[in-house]
């Protein structure tokens, strides 16, 4: 019996030669092809051994197969549809990049650049002016810098600032931003010494004034991003500090983080904004590229010229450099923010934040009714909420819709594994027994991805 299946088994070079599978070759390298027939027939192999299976049917073998090669096919990085209605997801990538983003990293992607040319003098340039251009103009500022992340602005402006001396940080503001950044350790990495003042929920102007030495280099307030301290708090402003600064001829570094450039607030998000920081009187005003301001991963320092030119000159400037590619999204991304309004409608993190409920139940009842054409499932448009994300207004909550989903013979917790484990994996929600998809997130061209899959996963 063993025996006689096991003769039945495809050969390898005659599956190689296989009408379905030999296609694969064009696109593939012969290797992977070989490995994914190896892979199944081994496994064939091992299940006749074990007496697992009696028969053995030549197409089977071949579909699993081909469903093994278009695995192996795969991006390991690739798009996702984020139906969690988390606009700032950190772990599907942030914030999504604008049209005029995208143009400018592909004019520059595969082609040479300005990147460190300045073509009307015909002589080396630098790759910070195409930044600073538009940010001075935008944010009034002296000067700026962009690296790689706002981690690495925070680690280059307490090494350029502060290596030898001391900064002062609250107590209140020693943030774990996430993985092992933590801003004392990043203090110890940039050879400064932290000077702790204040308590975990209150910490006055005359806190900061008491740890003033002749060795301070800088005070330091960093926005709690990503948890908030209610009850019986009290934090320094930076106008409070500013004036304390001023007397004590100290710069003030404030890291913000987010880089919101609006006021949001009617929408719910309660988050200070990049314009008011600089107004308040901040000397160096750090913040990421990817959160609320919606462009590329990168860190912007903006600020006085006698520090960011100290920051340029640092060995550190050149480990936490910008690629090309960030420079352009980020060049227009910033140029977006000349017009407010439209600003809010190209930038894709703006617009899912500013998007109407009416907007969003339209949306969501054009997929409520997609997915009832499938006839499965049992459909319905709801209220949710979701949040900002990102480390970013952890107290706002954004009011959003959903359709949900049960039936169908599936458990919800089958269902949304079925969503992502595919090609385009699709990362919904479970609430209360039902597979949850917030419309917020979800781009129009998408709706029709995401009935497709469920039609599929209903064996339609
Ligand atoms: C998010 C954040 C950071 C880290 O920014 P990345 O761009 O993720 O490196 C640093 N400080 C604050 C206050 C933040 O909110």
């Amino acid at each position: 019996m063993e025996k006689s299946l096991l003769r039945k088994l495809p050969k390898v070079d005659d599956l190689l030669k296989n009408e379905k599978i030999a296609p694969f070759f064009i696109t593939m390298p012969r290797e992977k092809v070989t490995d994914a027939i190896r892979t199944v027939t081994n496994l064939k192999r091992a299940q006749i051994l074990n007496g697992e299976i009696s028969t053995l049917c030549d197409e089977d073998i071949v579909n699993e197969i081909l469903a093994t090669l278009s695995v192996s096919n795969r991006k390991s990085l690739r798009p996702v549809i984020n139906a969690t209605g988390v606009v700032l997801h950190t772990n599907l990538g942030r914030a999504n990049l604008s049209q005029s983003a995208r143009d400018a990293v592909n004019s520059v992607i595969s082609n040479y650049s300005t990147l460190e040319y300045d073509p009307q003098a015909g002589s080396r340039g630098s790759r910070h002016v195409h930044v600073e251009k538009v940010i001075q103009k935008i944010l009034g500022v002296e000067a700026c810098m962009v690296v790689n992340n706002n981690a690495s602005a925070t680690m280059l402006s307490m090494a350029a600032m502060g290596r030898g001396k001391e900064m002062i940080v609250s107590r209140g503001e020693l943030v774990e931003i996430g993985g092992s950044f933590r801003i004392p350790d990043v203090m110890k990495e940039s050879q400064a010494t932290l000077v702790e003042v204040g308590t975990t929920n209150k910490t006055r102007a005359a806190d900061y004034r008491k740890a003033i030495t002749e060795n301070t280099a800088a005070i330091i307030k960093v926005h709690t991003s990503n948890y908030k301290i209610i009850g019986f708090t009290e934090e320094a402003t930076l106008g409070e500090l500013r004036t304390l600064c001023d007397e004590a001829d100290l710069p003030l570094i404030y890291d913000m983080g987010s880089g919101l450039m609006l006021d949001l607030h009617e929408y719910g998000v309660d988050e200070p904004n990049v314009k008011d920081a600089i107004k308040s009187g901040a000397d160096i005003v750090l913040f990421s590229g990817d959160k609320l301001l919606g462009g590329p991963q990168a860190g912007i320092i903006v600020g006085k010229k006698e520090y960011i030119d100290r920051m340029k000159a640092h060995p550190l400037a050149r480990v936490v450099r910008i690629d090309k590619m960030t420079i352009a999204a980020l060049e227009a991304t910033f140029n977006e923010y000349y017009n407010e309004e439209t600003a809010k409608k190209n930038i894709p993190v703006l617009k899912m934040i500013t998007m109407s409920m009416e907007e969003m139940e339209k949306k969501a009842l054009l997929l409520k009714e997609k997915i009832d054409r499938i006839g499965v499932f049992e459909t319905a448009v709801e209220d949710t909420t979701g949040v900002v994300g990102g480390g970013s207004a952890p107290s706002s909550v954004l009011k959003s819709v959903a359709v949900s989903i049960t039936g169908g013979g599936f458990t919800s917790e089958k269902v949304e594994k079925l969503l992502r484990k595919g090609d385009l994996p699709i990362v919904a929600r479970i609430k209360d027994e039902k597979v949850l998809f917030d419309i917020r997130t979800v781009f129009d061209d998408e709706l029709d991805l995401i009935a497709d899959k469920l039609r599929e996963i209903a064996g339609k």
